[in-house]
C-alpha cells in the first residue's frame, strides 16, 4: 500500500539560498554523513544550522503550499467550531504527512526526523492545531511502533498509520500528569490476554483515533517498572472515548477522556517488552519535545509574519507604525529571539538525527520556544493595537494557541528540572 509519495527520501546534497559561496563545500555532506561519522571533525565544512537537504527544502515548500491552500481557508471555522475539518485530516494523509518516517516497505515515504520537524513548523505557521495532530502521529505513535513493534504489529499498523488511521498516545490521568509514572490504569494478566481498567485524560486525537497506545501498570508491586505499553484498537469492547475538553487554544484539535472498562487485549498486543513502558514513554517524549518546539516555533513565526505587513501599512502621526524607532527595537528583539528559538530547535533535531545526545537540548528547545511563542504573540497583539485584539485578524488565536506549549509533553518547570539535572550530571 503506497501513500501519495510527495515526501522525498533524505537527500545527500545540500541546497542553500543564503550562503551560495559555501554551497560547493556543503554539497559533499548531508545529515546522513553526520549520522555515519559521529564525532568527526568537518573543519570548515560544517553546515550552518539553517541548511537543508534538497529533499528537506522540497518538503518545506510543499507543506507550506498545502497549508496555505488547504488549511488556511478553514482555520477560523475550525477554531470557532472546535472541530477539525475532515478534509484537513484527509489532506495530511494524501500528502504523506502522517507517516513521514515510516519505511517504504510499510507504505510510508521513509523520510527523516528533521523533515517531520520542518513539516510541524510549516503547519503551525498556519494552524498549530493541525500541527499537533501531525506531531503526535509522527513523533509519538509511528516512532513507538517503528522502534518497538514486532514484525506482525508493524505490518498490521504502519501501512494504516501512513495512509488513513490516526493514533493516540495515552499516558496522562486525572491524578498523574507531571508525575506520569504514578498512573493507576492497570492491566491484569489472564492466560494469554490482559484486562485493562482505568481512565486516561487529555488524550489528543482520541475522537478520531483508530488505535490507542496505552500505558498501563501490569505489576504494581514493581512500581513504575510494571508500566507496559498496549496497543488497543478503537473498537475493542469496553473502550469509550469520553467528553471533549472545551479549551482556551488549539481548539480544533480534540482532547478527550478515554475510559477502559474491562478492556480485553491479547498478550500479542503488548508493544515492546512487558514492564518497559516507562522507558518507551520517556524516550518518545524526549523526541516528541522537539516536535512541540517546532510547533511553538512555527506558531511564533506565523504570528510575526502576519503582523509585520500591517505595521508597514498602518499610518499614525503621518508615519508607518513600523517607522517608529520604539517599535523597530521591539520588532528586532523578537526577530532575534525567533532566530535563537529556530536554531535551538534545529540543533536538537539534528543532534537526535545524528544519534548524539539531545535530551538537554530538546528540553531547552521546548522550554525556550514556548516562552518565545508567548512573548511574540503578546507583542504582536500590542503592536497591532485594537485590531490585534479582535477575531478580524489571526493574531489573537496564536496568543491563545501558544499557551499549551508550556504545558503538554512536560511542563516548562519539568523541562527546567531536566536541564538542571543534566547539568548536574555533567552534560
Ligand atoms: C491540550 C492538551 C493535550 C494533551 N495531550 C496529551 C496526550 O495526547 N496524551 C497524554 O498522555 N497526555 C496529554 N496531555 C497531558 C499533559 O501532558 C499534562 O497536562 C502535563 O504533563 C501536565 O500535567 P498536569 O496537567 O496534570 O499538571 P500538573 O502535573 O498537576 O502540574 C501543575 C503545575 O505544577 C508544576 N509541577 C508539577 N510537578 C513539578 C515539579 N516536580 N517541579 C516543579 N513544578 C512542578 C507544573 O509545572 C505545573 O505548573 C495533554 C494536555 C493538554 C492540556
Amino acid at each position: 500500500m503506497a501513500t501519495s509519495l510527495l515526501l522525498p527520501r533524505l537527500g545527500r546534497s545540500f541546497v542553500t539560498t543564503t550562503f551560495p559561496k559555501v554551497q560547493l563545500q556543503l554539497s559533499k555532506f548531508s545529515t546522513a554523513d553526520v549520522a555515519l561519522d559521529n564525532g568527526r571533525d568537518y573543519g570548515t565544512n560544517i553546515a550552518p544550522l539553517q541548511t537543508f537537504t534538497e529533499a528537506e527544502m522540497m518538503m518545506k515548500e510543499t507543506v507550506a503550499k498545502f497549508a496555505q491552500e488547504r488549511i488556511a481557508p478553514l482555520v477560523r471555522k475550525m477554531d470557532d467550531e472546535s472541530h477539525m475539518d475532515e478534509s484537513v485530516i484527509a489532506g495530511l494523509f494524501e500528502q504523506g504527512l502522517m507517516g513521514i518516517e515510516i519505511e517504504e516497505q510499510y507504505g510510508g515515504p521513509e523520510s527523516s526526523f528533521f523533515s517531520s520537524i520542518l513539516v510541524i513548523e510549516e503547519l503551525a505557521k498556519v494552524d498549530p492545531s493541525v500541527a499537533v495532530v501531525c506531531d503526535v502521529q509522527n513523533t509519538l505513535i509511528n516512532t513507538l511502533l517503528r522502534k518497538c513493534g514486532t514484525e506482525d504489529q508493524k505490518r498490521k499498523y504502519l501501512p494504516r498509520l501512513a495512509t488513513d488511521m490516526v493514533g493516540s498516545f495515552c499516558l496522562s490521568e486525572v491524578e498523574s500528569g507531571s508525575d506520569a509514572f504514578s498512573l493507576k490504569t492497570c492491566a491484569e494478566k489472564h492466560k494469554d490476554y490482559y484486562i485493562i481498567n482505568g481512565s486516561k485524560m487529555w488524550i489528543t486525537n482520541a475522537d478520531i483515533a483508530g488505535i490507542f497506545l496505552v500505558m498501563a501498570n501490569a505489576n504494581f508491586s514493581a512500581g513504575y517498572r510494571g508500566i507496559t505499553c498496549f496497543i488497543v484498537d478503537k473498537d475493542t469492547e469496553g473502550l469509550q472515548v469520553g467528553k471533549k475538553e472545551d479549551k482556551l487554544g488549539i481548539r480544533a484539535s480534540s482532547t478527550c477522556v478515554v475510559n477502559f472498562d474491562n478492556v480485553k487485549v491479547p498478550e500479542s498486543n503488548i508493544l515492546g517488552q512487558l514492564g518497559q513502558g516507562y522507558k518507551y514513554a520517556i524516550g518518545m517524549l524526549n523526541e516528541g519535545r522537539i516536535g512541540i518546539a517546532a510547533q511553538m516555533l512555527g506558531l511564533a513565526e506565523g504570528c510575526f509574519d502576519n503582523t509585520i505587513p500591517y505595521l508597514k501599512q498602518r499610518i499614525q502621526f503621518g508615519k508607518r507604525i513600523y517607522d517608529f524607532q520604539g517599535m523597530q527595537h521591539q520588532i528586532s528583539q523578537i526577530a532575534t529571539q525567533l532566530e535563537a528559538a529556530r536554531l535551538l530547535t534545529y540543533n536538537a533535531a539534528r543532534l537526535k538525527e545524528a544519534g548524539k545526545s539531545f535530551i538537554k537540548e530538546a528540553s531547552m528547545a521546548k522550554y525556550y520556544t514556548s516562552e518565545i511563542a508567548a512573548l511574540t504573540s503578546a507583542k504582536c497583539i500590542e503592536w497591532m493595537g485594537g485590531v490585534g485584539f479582535t477575531k478580524d485578524y489571526p493574531i489573537e488565536k496564536y496568543y491563545r494557541d501558544c499557551k499549551i506549549g508550556s504545558i503538554y509533553e512536560g511542563t516548562s518547570n519539568i523541562q527546567l528540572n531536566t536541564i538542571a539535572k543534566l547539568i548536574d550530571q555533567g552534560f
